[in-house]
């Protein structure tokens, strides 16, 4: 596979964070550029960030003395530097949508942790493993905005990655309900603990937006490409609720879902253990060796036992039963900032890589 160089917009975030440990020792992509808000831009890595580096992982010492750009003012000085950008940015979404708009039309390809370009129909939103086939309509998208190379590409929101993806292999017994209660980190809102105090002994039932995009944006990616757009899928019929909880990472999530073909747990756990998407078979660098784990004891998944699963890419599902009002019911663990977000977004980038998009 070729190098690439890559730069990391909204580097001093939470995701942005998780980007630069990510891609310090990535065989295929090499970090050589940073950026940011106007708060940040002209102070080195280490400076900008000061004491608000949030994860475990040190800060890369490769990255500590790069000058940090100005995501905005200095798109020509980054785009001069870089094959293609990651996004992760805390922004209006009209003003996000024409920065990653700004960087694709000067042929520099998106790939973005962003919800403002999600819902555009020819802008593919993927989970590799689901959808890796509408990355073909990004011709389509470069013919919209005028480019030979640059295009965006989203990744999805952290909240469905547990439970579309458990969902996924039982697709072809026709299912035609999900009901997801999900039980989502601070760090999905950018919080540790230190930063969001509220949260200890509390649970809060709000997550502005994140019901809506838990419900619909799965029907994006179960869409299939139709004249030149993403047609969405009309079945299952998602209803979901958001909660947040004191828990640093890892997204749960407590499923319901009916489905018309009949078929035993145990066939169900084997087609979870059995499922392989597009990464496995290209043997993606980021690819989790196998997507969805099942655990046979009753109190798995956890948060803290189970969310660095493969690196944070994997997914973790128990508790499988039947249902009385549904057809059956589980529950499913993904780690919002690596699957759910950065880690989403690097394999993302390598399968876009393996199929010639960012040449
Ligand atoms: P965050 O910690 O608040 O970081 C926001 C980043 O955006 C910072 O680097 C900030 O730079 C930058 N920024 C703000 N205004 C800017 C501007 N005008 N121009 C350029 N950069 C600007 O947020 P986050 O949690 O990393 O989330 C970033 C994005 O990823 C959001 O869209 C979020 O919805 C999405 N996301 C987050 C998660 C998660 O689990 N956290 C999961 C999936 C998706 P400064 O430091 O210079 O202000």
């Amino acid at each position: 596979m070729r190098q690439f160089s890559v730069g990391i917009i909204g580097a001093t975030g939470m995701v942005g964070q998780r980007f630069a440990t990510l891609l310090e020792n990535h065989p295929w992509f090499h970090v050589t550029a940073l950026a940011a808000s106007a708060r940040s831009a002209g102070k080195t890595y280490e400076e900008a960030v000061g004491d608000h580096w949030l994860i475990k992982a040190p800060m890369p010492e490769s990255m500590k003395s790069m000058v940090i750009f100005n995501a905005e003012k200095d798109v020509e000085k980054v785009i001069d530097l870089v094959d293609f950008v990651f996004c992760a940015v805390n922004m209006p979404k009209d003003a996000t949508k024409a920065l990653e708009e700004l960087y694709a039309k000067q042929e520099c390809p998106v790939i973005s942790n962003n919800s403002a370009n999600r819902l555009v129909p020819d802008v593919p939103m993927i989970i590799p493993e689901i959808n890796a086939d509408h990355a073909e309509i990004i011709p389509v998208q470069r013919k919209r905005l005028g480019t030979k190379r640059g295009f965006i590409a989203v990744k999805s929101n952290c909240s469905l990655q547990s439970y579309v993806p458990a969902i996924q292999p039982l697709m072809d017994l026709h299912v035609t309900k999900v009901l997801a209660c999900t039980y989502q980190a601070i760090s999905g809102a950018g919080k540790t603990f230190e930063t969001f105090p509220q949260i200890l002994d509390n649970v809060i039932p709000y997550i502005g937006g994140e019901e809506g995009k838990s419900e619909n944006e799965p029907m994006k990616i179960w869409g299939h490409i139709e004249n030149g757009q993403i047609v969405n899928a009309v079945e299952p019929n998602i209803t979901s609720q958001c909660l947040r909880v004191p828990v640093s990472d890892g997204h749960t999530a407590a499923v319901f879902a009916t489905f018309e073909k009949p078929v035993s747990m145990e066939e169900i756990i084997e087609r979870w253990e059995s499922y392989k998407g597009a990464p496995q078979e290209l043997k993606l660098p980021s690819a989790p060796k196998q997507f969805l784990h099942y655990f046979h004891q009753e109190d798995r998944p956890q948060t803290r036992l189970d969310r660095n699963l493969e690196n944070g890419m994997a997914v973790s599902i128990g508790r499988l039963r039947p249902d009385s009002q549904y057809t059956i019911k589980f529950v499913c663990l993904s780690h919002n900032t690596l699957r759910g977000a950065a880690g989403g977004a690097v394999l993302l980038a390598e399968l876009l890589a393996a199929k010639g998009y960012l040449d």
